[in-house]
């Protein structure tokens, strides 16, 4: 259906056309009539889907010369950069309607000019819900004349703890107004507030998720713990995304990935919503202009901000709630193109999440292997060649010309010298690709029985201050090493530190594995421990931990004496795999 053909004035119909729109699209189609009605309406669809038309054209079409002394509508949205890509929205679809002023209020901005524009005739406003509540109790925002309020993207206000602000605004406004809800998912919590909170409500909801997931390849990879930044490294290696986007749970993990990233050379940039206002228009700007093509960033602060063509979404955490899958991988796959997306799970209990992800979304997630240093190279080689034979269809500089006849007047054979510049191109792609394959030793069992083994003790920096327990850290160690858990003696855990018993002729090869280990999101430092003449308590301080010297074993943690916490045969995500999943499984290299 065309916009022309609903019943909008010809002010918003020229706009709109100026604006490039001539489709409406599936909730603009549903949601308008109803809204023009003045109904109450519940919205259910996604991101990207044009719900911002869907509410604002009839708010806009409903403010007339009388009405345009007084705030109209009120719309709340989770984040500023939604607040303010709605504000500039509404402008635009206001062009020809100049009785019209939307404002946006947020946080992080300066009140005075909020409180200016706000005096001077705004009769739309947009806002978060703590600064809108802010300007309400402050008499700078008056609502009394209030006929239409807005919650866009309610599922995330709820989510960011915006409830009892929103409830609060809610509390303010007159009672006769028509409430619009729009959210991506329905948990109990917004049914509760669409329940108490609004007439008769219609319902228009789209499913599409289904069918836009359909254009997306689902994999996942399952790699040792502490690895997840080597396996997205080289999947990014190896895949060459032209722009993608990685989802994190939390801000600390955006920022530290971010950075891990930029140290190993890629284009990322971060994005979360602690970021300043000025902070985030640039981390935007740099997307938009391609300067930056790795967007990290948590589900909040991804909601609703419109980024285009990007064509590789990983999951470096599983988001925390199923529906969210299928928002971030719905970031790729647009306009009819074509996308990839990649879970990174770690350890079993994210295999099972991610598990219960597919059978929720009926989705089909297939395991791919992480790509090997020999794989990449060989994938560099070809790609290489390639770039090799189109540049000698090009046109050469004077100057390239003058520096090959220069060599080849040297004696060198022409192949020694492509060889030479090849050579340094490969090493090149090569030099700073993590080391992914642990070689795993072999086995120290003799005629089915356990060699006796003389043991040193190492020294992990960490400790009951970083709420470390034994099966994290015996967890850590197997997976590191690939080594089996009963290689591992007495875990002790002080205060600042652990010691861990290890086979003497493991040691070396432990340290080394665990060089770039983290352990419960601690990034660590291993070494051997040196031993202070049964001294190690006084690091203990008021802690009642004491080694094994000094107590039984209800004190220390032997694992192997059948002691709390880990799977006593050591079972890491090497040596047990389940095969229940509920996705495909392909067969694991190395
Ligand atoms: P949502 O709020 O559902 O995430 P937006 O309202 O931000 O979606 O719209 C997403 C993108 O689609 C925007 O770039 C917007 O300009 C564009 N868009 C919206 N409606 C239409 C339409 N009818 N035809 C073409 N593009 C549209
Ligand atoms: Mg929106």
């Amino acid at each position: 259906m065309q916009f022309n053909e609903m019943n909008l004035s010809a002010e918003l119909l020229e706009a709109v056309e100026r604006i490039g729109f001539s489709e409406m699209t599936e909730i603009q189609e549903k949601a308008i009539p109803p809204l023009l009605e003045g109904r109450d309406v519940i919205g259910k669809s996604n991101t990207g889907t044009g719900k911002t038309a869907a509410f604002s054209l009839p708010i806009i079409e409903k403010i007339t010369e009388e009405t345009r002394h007084y705030v109209n509508a009120l719309i709340l949205c989770p984040t500023r950069e939604l607040a303010m890509q709605a504000c500039e929205e509404i402008g635009k679809f206001s062009k020809f309607k100049k009785c019209v002023k939307p404002v946006a209020v947020y946080g992080g901005a300066s009140m005075e000019r909020q409180i200016y524009a706000l005096k001077n005739g705004a009769n739309i406003v947009i806002g978060t819900p703590g600064r809108v509540l802010d300007h309400l109790r402050r008499r700078t925002l008056k609502l009394h004349n209030l006929s239409t309020i807005v919650l866009d993207e309610a599922d995330e206000m709820l989510n960011m703890g915006f409830r009892e602000d929103i409830e609060a605004v809610l509390a303010e406004i007159p009672e006769e107004r028509q409430t619009v809800l729009f959210s991506a998912t329905m948990p109990p919590a917004i049914l509760q507030i669409t329940k108490q909170y609004q007439t008769d409500p219609v319902m228009v909801q789209i499913q599409s998720a289904a069918k836009t997931v359909d254009s997306i390849e689902q994999f996942y990879v399952s790699v040792p713990m502490g690895r997840k930044t080597d396996a997205l490294h080289l999947l990014l290696t190896d895949k060459k995304p032209a722009s993608t986007m990685i989802f994190c749970n939390t801000k600390k993990m955006v920022d530290e990935l971010t950075e891990a990233l930029i140290a190993r050379g890629f284009p990322a940039i971060g994005l979360h919503g602690d970021m300043k206002q000025a902070q985030r228009t640039q981390v935007m700007n740099s997307v938009k202009s391609g300067r930056s093509t790795i967007l990290i960033a948590t589900d909040v602060a991804a909601r609703g901000i419109d980024v285009k063509g990007i064509d590789m979404v990983f999951n470096y955490d599983l988001p925390q709630d199923h529906e969210y899958y299928i928002h971030r991988i719905g970031r790729t796959g647009r306009a009819g193109k074509t996308g990839t997306a990649y879970s990174i799970v770690s350890g079993r209990k994210q295999e099972y999440e991610l598990r219960d992800i597919a059978r929720y979304t009926k989705a089909q997630i297939t395991e791919a292997a992480v790509p090997t240093a020999s794989v990449i190279k060989e994938n560099a080689m070809a790609s290489l060649k390639e770039e090799i034979m189109e540049s000698c269809a090009m046109e050469v500089s004077e100057d390239a010309r003058k520096l090959a006849q220069n060599l080849m007047e040297t004696g060198i054979s022409a192949e020694d010298i492509l060889s030479a510049i090849l050579n340094k191109r490969v090493a090149d792609t090569m030099k700073t690709l993590p080391l992914f394959d642990i070689p795993r030793p072999i086995s120290r069992k003799k005629n089915g029985k356990q060699e006796t083994r003389n043991t040193v003790r190492v020294h992990i920096n960490i400790g009951r201050k970083e709420r470390i327990a034994p099966n994290f850290i015996l967890g850590a160690l197997v997976d590191a090493t690939g080594l089996p858990g009963s290689d591992f003696g007495k875990i002790d855990i002080y205060d600042k530190f652990t010691t861990v018993e290890v086979p003497k002729d493991e040691a070396d090869f432990i340290l080394d594995a665990m060089q770039q280990e983290k352990i419960n999101g601690y990034k660590v430092s291993v070494k051997i421990h040196e031993e202070r003449g049964g001294k190690e308590e006084r690091f203990s301080g008021s802690d009642r931990q004491r080694s094994h010297r000094d107590g039984g074993r209800d004190r220390g943690h032997d694992h192997r004496g059948g002691g709390k916490g880990f799977d006593r045969r050591g079972h890491s995500s090497h040596d047990k795999r389940h095969s229940s999943g509920g996705f495909n499984r392909k067969k694991r290299k190395g």
